[in-house]
């Protein structure tokens, strides 16, 4: 998010492009390209349109040009994930288990539960994202059905999101060695290399997306709008039931609801994480945009897109009931499709409050000390003005009074080095001021 707000461009999302460039070049690779629900409504706005609008013929055209062998439609894999995700929430309730269910398709959500709420991650969906579902069934379908060696079968995504990067990286996400996705374009990588090869994307002529997987009901097309996945899961768990469902946008709220569910502060059944403002729609690695109604105008774009198709449930998407008929065991939530659509999480834990404790004086009463660590003031010396610290204040006889924490306090942070002692803070801190003021302190401690 900070590439996607940065106005000066001094962050930008690792580009994938020249690898990307090698591969469809290459005599003997079958390069697959799938396509993100978001993207459609956003890379027009590269080429003169207007934020919203529809451009997936043109998208697919283009890839054509750029040397794809296949194009398919990561919505595809949004109504596997419905399925899926429906059959084990219906399992969880039945047996009243893992429950409030968490959405697992957004990456930057996942890594931000495995860093921060590992007691959580049970409760998380074990379904892949749609992207990997889609890579891993290209992997696994792909060799047969066109002979090609599968070491030379690559996946290239294209995505509104720079967190799919490392997704693809994730070694969960991977069989035999090859991972399911083998590069990320975002939705600016790929207008960037649509301008390198001079095409004139605005006059393309809409092109259709290849079967199987090209096909995908609306509720697989609203999975890039916030509340868009909850509602393709409502929509597909279907008539009679009631859900209390939770829909959250951004780290910060998925944090509290976090807290919420851990203290068992939460009744919902379902609640879908994204991490980014309006879902997938302003991901990252969409063309950056300052204007106010840019958000809403793709999500609107989706929403017809979704109104306009012909199928609005996962479940009614033929293609992928053929799936399930054939490689899928028959049925969501079938050993087969374990193995090829569901993954697992792994405790990522950070320490827990940003303080990391070094010196712990024994007396009852002690003096605070926190020196901030964070980029700012140790790029000021606050490191080793904290190594120092620690020294004077054990050669003058005073650790036994003190409680030395580093700390990232994300205070002012251009008059660095910071050191909180107890409730003052000392900007520009030396070590002989700091250590000035604890005299002070723990004198009065001894004489108090
Ligand atoms: Fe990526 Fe943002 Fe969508 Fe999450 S919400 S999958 S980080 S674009």
């Amino acid at each position: 998010q900070c590439a996607a707000v940065c106005p000066t461009a001094a962050i930008v999302p690792k580009s994938h492009v020249d690898r990307v460039w090698d591969e469809v070049q290459a005599d003997d690779t079958y390069v697959v390209a799938q396509v993100a629900p978001a993207v459609r409504v956003a890379l027009g706005e590269m080429f003169g349109m207007k934020p919203g609008e529809t451009v997936t013929g043109k998208i697919t055209a283009a890839l054509r040009m750029l040397g794809f062998d296949a194009v398919y439609d990561t919505s595809f894999g949004a109504d596997l994930t419905v399925a899926e995700e429906a059959a084990e929430f219906l399992e969880r309730r039945t047996a009243g288990e893992r429950l409030p269910m968490f959405t697992s398709c957004c990456p930057a959500w996942v890594k931000f539960a495995e860093q921060s709420f590992p007691e959580l991650l049970p409760n998380l969906s074990s379904c892949m994202s749609p992207q990997s579902m889609v890579g891993s069934l290209v992997k696994r379908t792909v060799p047969e059905e066109t002979g090609v060696d599968a070491s030379r079968v690559k996946v290239v995504s294209i995505m509104p999101c720079t967190a799919k990067k490392y997704e693809a990286q994730r070694p969960e996400l991977s069989r035999e060695g090859e991972p399911y996705v083998d590069h990320v374009l975002t939705t600016a990588e790929l207008g960037r290399m649509i301008q390198e090869a001079g095409i004139r994307f605005a006059d393309l002529p809409a092109s259709s997306m290849d079967l199987p997987m090209g096909f995908s009901s609306g509720a697989g097309v609203i999975f890039g709008n916030s509340g868009g996945v909850a509602e393709a899961v409502a929509r597909y768990v279907g008539d009679g039931e009631t859900l209390n469902v939770a829909v959250v946008q951004g780290i910060a709220e998925a944090k509290d609801l976090a807290r919420e569910v851990r203290e068992g502060r939460s009744d919902y059944d379902l609640i879908e994480v994204m991490a980014c403002p309006g879902g997938c729609i302003g991901g990252a690695g969409q063309p950056v945009s300052f204007e106010h109604e840019t958000h809403s105008r793709r999500a609107e774009g989706l929403r017809e897109n979704d109104a306009a198709m012909p199928l609005r449930r996962s479940s009614d998407n033929p293609f992928i009931g053929r799936y399930y008929e054939g490689i899928l065991g028959g049925r969501p939530g079938s050993h087969e499709a374990h193995e090829l659509l569901h993954t697992e999480y792994r405790s990522r834990k950070r320490i827990e409050d940003a303080q990391i404790p070094l010196v712990t004086g024994r007396g009852e009463r002690k003096v605070a000390v926190r020196v901030c660590v964070g980029t700012s003031c140790f790029l000021r010396g606050s490191q080793d003005l904290l190594t120092r610290l620690i020294h004077r204040l054990a050669d003058d006889g005073l650790e036994e009074l003190v409680d030395i924490n580093a700390t990232f306090c994300s205070e002012r942070c251009n008059l660095g080095p910071t050191v909180h002692i107890d409730d003052e803070v000392i900007y520009g801190a030396t070590v002989d001021a700091v250590t000035e003021r604890v005299r002070e302190l723990t004198g009065m401690l001894v004489a108090g």
